[in-house]
């Protein structure tokens, strides 16, 4: 049974398929999602209790999510991201003890000479390389596997030695080559920054967020598409259409067909939906990698953590959790009057088998470590964790070459949009859903990076 009048079908309500729907309807065509869960996928917010609201994912974003402000924009909410002013302070566990980042000790003397050397020296450049390789080459051992390991672990929450610097840090990869030194490079990317705010292009730098939580972006998309385009079921089948040219998709309520399908799952799910379809596809997908994370989210009245984003520990101070969001810090109104509202990760790539630790065990370990890096008990008042199997997909070495076999193996009119596609990030899914759009409305073949479909694949 054909879908009358929609022309695409796009698999996955996270920020990926929303963006993808956003864009396709924008340009005119028709489109329905597919979501067993609520739309916004990880960037969800729930409200626990009165006063005490929780984000199922992501906090926050930089102002260099220029795809996200767009979708934003696009969505009649562009102005309600605040720039986070109480995410100033930022502290590492150096030593056992919070520190200041980067000069109130959480950058110790040596590491500091690594990193002024590394800002001024010419270093050869290596494809290919992995981002603790390419910072330890200029900057140090020591700075990576002491800063570089905990600011990792709060983007990616993996060992950075798994990540290529390239896929992670595209355009700091791009100056540094062009420019000779990463002094020069960072200095160019301050100039061409600056050139975009002045034109009103870019938001001022900071860190950014939605005041109701993510949820806000995935409301909009809900309102802007209509309840009718969304459908709460899962897709079981996808499949070369029995009537002629295109897919048929199915679910528990049965079949229908489609001229073009964005899968904008998770990897894994991807793979399983495009195995008949597009084995190459589906096995490259196979190897894309996630980090699992435990999130616990808690209140307290009598916390003693100082103010601010919050804090992150390297692998080597060997603590039982990653780091902490000081949540309310950064938006007062997320936690009950006279409490204080924190989000601890635990597990990820460092210690997987974290992820299904009992409540009690996570519960002795949030009040340990507040034990430990402040020097005073906590009396930990409310509890909730949040368990993401597939919490993160950093980009691996590899990146490129797995992204492109995925494309290659895909058959026209079938896209692919997610995180996974670029470093792992919101902004990732949403320029990957906006690609696969772009590719849909304008007859191009294949896929979530606009440079390989501009390149070749044409229809
Ligand atoms: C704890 C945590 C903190 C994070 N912090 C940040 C941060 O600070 N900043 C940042 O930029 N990013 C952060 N991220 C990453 C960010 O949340 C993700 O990159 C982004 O939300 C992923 O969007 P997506 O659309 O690619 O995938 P998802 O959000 O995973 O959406 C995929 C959707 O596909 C659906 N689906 C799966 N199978 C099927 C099927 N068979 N049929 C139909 N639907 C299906 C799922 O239900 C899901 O809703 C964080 C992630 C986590 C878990």
């Amino acid at each position: 049974m054909s879908a009358p009048g929609v022309q695409t079908a796009v698999i996955g309500a996270g920020l990926a398929g929303l963006s993808a729907a956003v864009y396709l309807r924008r340009a005119g065509l028709t489109v329905r999602v597919y979501d067993p869960e609520p739309p916004g996928g990880k960037a969800r917010t729930l409200e626990l209790v009165p006063g005490w609201r929780i984000e199922w994912g992501p906090h926050s974003f930089t102002s260099r999510a220029y795809a996200l402000f767009d979708l934003a924009e696009v969505l009649g909410i562009g102005d309600r991201a605040v720039r986070l002013t109480g995410a100033g302070a930022r502290y590492l566990v150096r030593g056992g003890r919070l520190r200041g980042a980067p000069f109130g000790g959480a950058i110790r003397m040596g590491e500091g000479f690594g990193l002024l050397r590394g800002l001024f020296r010419r270093v050869e450049d290596v494809a290919g390389e992995s981002v603790r390789a390419w910072v330890a080459r200029r900057f140090g051992e020591a700075f990576a596997a002491g800063p570089l390991d905990a600011m990792m672990t709060g983007i990616w929450a993996s060992d950075p030695a798994t990540i290529e610097m390239e896929a992670a840090f595209p355009t700091v990869s791009a100056l540094v080559r062009s420019e000779g030194t990463v002094f020069r490079a960072l200095s160019e990317l301050r100039r061409l920054t600056a050139r975009l705010q002045a034109a009103g292009a870019a938001r001022p730098a900071g860190t950014w967020g939605f005041p109701n939580g993510m949820g806000e972006v995935a409301e909009a998309a809900r309102a802007y598409l209509g309840d009718d385009v969304l459908r709460p079921e899962a897709v079981t089948n996808l499949a070369f259409s029995s009537e002629g040219p295109g897919y048929d998709l199915t679910t528990e309520r049965g079949v229908s067909s489609f001229q073009a399908v964005v899968v904008a799952t998770e990897a894994p799910a991807a793979a399983r939906l495009l195995a008949g379809l597009a084995p190459d596809a589906a096995a490259a997908l196979g190897e894309v990698r996630y980090a699992p994370l435990a999130v616990a989210h808690w209140l307290a009245r009598d916390a003693a953590f100082p103010r601010g984003f919050g804090y992150l520990s390297p692998a080597n101070e060997e603590r039982e959790v990653l780091g902490a969001i000081f949540v309310s810090d950064l938006y007062p109104d997320r936690a009950p009057p006279g409490y204080r509202a924190f989000a601890t990760m635990i597990g990820g790539g460092r210690h997987p088998e974290d992820l299904d630790l009992h409540v009690d065990e996570v519960k002795r370990r949030l009040a340990d470590e507040h034990l430990m890096l402040t020097g005073r008990p906590v009396a930990i008042t409310g509890l909730h964790v949040v368990r993401h199997r597939h919490a993160v997909a950093p980009p691996a070495l590899g990146h490129a070459d797995r992204l492109a076999r995925v494309h290659a193996g895909l058959p026209t009119g079938v896209f692919v949009a997610g995180s996974w596609c670029g470093a792992g990030a919101m902004d990732d899914a949403v320029r990957a859903g906006r690609a696969a759009a772009l590719g849909i409305a304008t007859g191009v073949h294949a896929n979530s990076d606009p440079s390989l479909s501009l390149k070749s694949h044409v229809a």
